[in-house]
């Protein structure tokens, strides 16, 4: 099996490791290696928006040969690929050292998005960006890892919001050869194509890699001539609301991705699904087994051995499930593979409290993984009491066999490059591997060191830059549409970055509670407009395409927002995407979070808002129960369900911005630096970097699951598919 070459016939030999670096997105977490694609043509750079595919694509061969010339360039270029690989030659590092006995380990992970970089927009939210900061972290660490997903043509919905704030969906076509994604190749040089076994009408998926560092991710699409209209659509967008079309989504990517990593030669002895919906790829596994004579119950019992489950969602409704009708359509031909009946089969979907409401593939995934977890602690509590009937002959004493690891994200993703260069010069000389051990608490006492004027102006940089970066790009929208003036309002082009800076940016769900700082508009009102000591708010999001009741809510606070009562105190980021978090975890003063509790599992925005020294202001719910110390932020509202909860935790909120946080913001001493402020600052780089650090995470992963994936069992398998 082969990847299509490189497109790029006008690049010179001398430069062609070039090519080679846009088609691995390690470049997205080394800023050195960004700035060699900045250096050699910078209009095509911006104008490609940060991909470099595309533009060495639109690059003229001057442009190169211009480079090869340049005796500085070509230092640094021979510099950066020699470091590029040497990461990726590396067969050692954490994992083969930690577990030595491990080698025949592989483990394939499974998610239905990643998100991995603007360029690829394969995610809706939170679980995506889990998924993608997770394979980051185990190339970084030489975790054997194969990921599998969806090749989405068309991605989640981009947003445009007309002037009377209603969000409308704008759909984009990927341009799959302006990306970093390749073809894998079958033998005779074309695309591989791979039949989802056992489904009729037949399904054909198509296969592309996306190389992150040393992780490989397959991606999967049907978009392809051989199927018809409607199977061409199933890999068109993530989650689509019609149930069946669902179905058919999560049967490609469970039991069509299980083949495409056959069909590949792709051995591994472990699978990690993230979220319920790959979870078919665990049947497949069993019938597998079933196929080459294993019993079916011992077939279950090697795949649950092999196999890790990672849930995230703290809500029945958001589990998967579908009408058992809909399950005979697409399975009645392939049950009886599995050597059982169409009840034994049905039953492995079947909650034992609500079997009327179909088959739920969290409970599938629950059944058939033996290693299961909840994204924090309290998710960890609130998820064993969600699915403890699936355990009805459990001891009361004993534990629903439920984990929780708590979320982390991968710190050369979010963490601001000149933040990191600012850490180093103080980190450095102490510790010099800081990089490499950041998952060590110990260290991060050293921002301590760090003077705070070079923190705050720094702090203070990186806020022009969102605010600057906001009007260009309506000034480009603007140029293009003639929009009304009014929605400039709206969209940032009166804020002022001496203000203190709220950032509330997260998808529109309802239990998120967007609007709860305008519960009271007189207070907010006072707040915001305060002559001596005024605040501004940034927000940002999507509604779910089919969420009318999100919508409705940004409509609101759109429309609010150019309200003059409120003086152009409050804009709204059009189109959230990677690119647009990147400029606000990095630029805003506090990360403003309250949603319903215990409804977000983990969230992992304040976590990356954190890393770069912006102040969490949040409820006690999901990782900022844990994160929260007393003094590395505020945490406002209560935990328990009141009578008025909204209006007692907004007046909470109120409280704390008038008597605490905007006091504090504008307290300046002599030299114009409000050292109380820097203090918090440092506190919430110090106490979560750490820990709420992907590497953190993935290592907690590895040490209590990976290595007792190889069991006896496994590893006999495994021997048998390298024969
Ligand atoms: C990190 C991130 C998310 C998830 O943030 P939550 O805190 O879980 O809401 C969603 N979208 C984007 C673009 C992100 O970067």
């Amino acid at each position: 099996m082969s990847v299509q070459d490189n497109q790029f016939t006008h690049i010179p030999p001398r430069l062609a490791g070039l090519a080679d670096l846009a088609y691995n997105l390690w470049w997205s977490w080394h800023p050195e290696a960004r700035i060699l694609f900045k250096q050699l043509n910078q209009l095509a750079w911006k104008a490609s928006i940060h991909n470099p595919v595309r533009m060495l694509r639109d690059t003229p061969q001057e442009y190169f040969l211009a480079a090869e010339k340049n005796e500085e360039y070509m230092r640094r270029y021979d510099i950066i690929m020699n470091r590029f690989r040497r990461y990726m030659n590396t067969t050692t590092g954490w994992f083969r050292e930690e577990y030595p006995d491990s080698k025949s380990l592989t483990i394939a992970y499974f998610s239905a998005e990643y998100g991995l970089h603007h360029s690829l927009p394969m995610y809706a939210g939170g679980l995506g960006f889990l998924a993608g900061d997770f394979l980051k972290e185990c190339s970084d660490l030489g975790v054997p890892l194969v990921a599998v997903g969806f090749m989405y043509s068309e991605g989640y919905l981009h947003q445009h919001i007309l002037p009377d704030g209603w969000q409308e969906g704008i759909r984009e076509t990927l341009d799959r050869d302006a990306a970093p994604v390749k073809r894998v190749l079958n033998s005779a040089g074309e695309q591989m194509v791979v039949q989802v076994p056992h489904i009729e009408p037949p399904i054909f998926v198509a296969v592309w890699r996306v190389d992150v560092g040393k992780v490989p991710l397959y991606l999967l699409d049907t978009d392809i001539p051989m199927n018809d209209e409607k199977t061409r659509r199933i890999s068109s967008s993530p989650y689509t609301a019609d149930r069946e079309e669902r179905l058919r989504q999560e049967i490609v990517l469970g039991i069509g991705g299980r083949n495409v990593l056959h069909q590949l030669g792709v051995l591994y002895s472990a699978v990690h699904l993230n979220e319920g919906h790959p979870a078919f790829a665990l049947i497949e596994r069993i019938r597998e087994r079933v196929a080459r004579g294993i019993p079916f119950d011992e077939a279950v019992s090697q795949v649950r051995l092999t196999s890790v489950f990672t849930t995230h969602t703290p809500v029945a409704a958001g589990h998967d499930a579908f009408p058992v009708d809909l399950m005979d359509q697409y399975f009645s031909t392939y049950y009886p593979s599995l050597g059982i009946t169409r009840e034994q089969f049905l039953h492995l979907g079947t909650h034992p409290d609500y079997p009327e409401s179909g088959f739920n593939m969290t409970v599938l995934a629950m059944r058939l993984a033996s290693y299961r977890n909840a994204v924090s602690q309290k998710h960890g509590d609130v998820t064993r009491q969600m699915w403890k009937n699936l355990w009805p002959d459990l001891p009361p004493q004993d534990p629903v066999p439920i984990d929780a690891i708590t979320n982390g994200v991968h710190l050369p993703t979010w963490m601001n490059p000149r933040i990191e260069d600012l850490l180093d010069t103080y980190f450095y000389p102490v510790s010099p591997n800081w990089q490499q051990e950041h998952d060590d608490p110990g260290i991060w006492s050293l921002v301590n060191e760090i003077p705070d004027e070079k923190l705050w102006d720094l702090h203070f940089d990186l806020k022009i830059k969102l605010m600057s970066r906001m009007r260009e790009r309506k000034r480009v929208k603007w140029a293009k549409r003639q929009e009304a003036p009014l929605s400039l309002v709206a969209e940032g082009l009166l804020l002022n970055p001496s203000i203190l800076t709220l950032g509330f940016a997260r998808r529109f769900a309802t239990y998120k509670r967007s609007a709860l700082i305008f519960h009271d508009r007189e207070r907010l009102k006072r707040i915001l407009c305060n002559r001596w000591r005024p605040v501004q708010i940034i927000f940002a999001g999507k509604a779910h395409p089919s969420d009318y009741e999100g919508k409705k809510i940004l409509q609101k606070i759109y429309t609010l927002a150019q309200d003059p009562e409120f003086e152009g105190r409050i804009a709204f980021v059009e189109d959230y995407s990677e690119q647009t978090a990147q400029y606000l975890v990095h630029g805003v003063d506090v990360w403003l979070n309250n949603p319903v509790p215990p409804l977000e599992a983990s969230g992992t925005s304040g976590m990356k808002a954190a890393l770069n020294g912006v102040i969490n202001c949040s409820v006690p719910d999901g990782w900022w129960l844990e994160g929260y110390n007393g003094s590395n932020g505020w945490s406002f509202g209560s935990p328990d369900p009141a009578a008025d909860r909204d209006a007692a935790d907004a007046q909470a909120l109120y409280d704390i911005l008038e008597y605490q946080i905007a006091p504090l913001y504008y307290s300046a001493s002599i030299d114009g630096i409000p050292h109380g402020w820097v203090a918090k600052m440092k506190e919430s780089i110090r106490s979560n970097a750490p820990r709420f650090s992907a590497r953190r995470m993935v290592k907690e992963y590895v040490s209590r699951y990976y290595p007792r994936l190889v069991s006896g069992a496994d590893i006999a398998y495994a021997c048998v598919l390298r024969k």
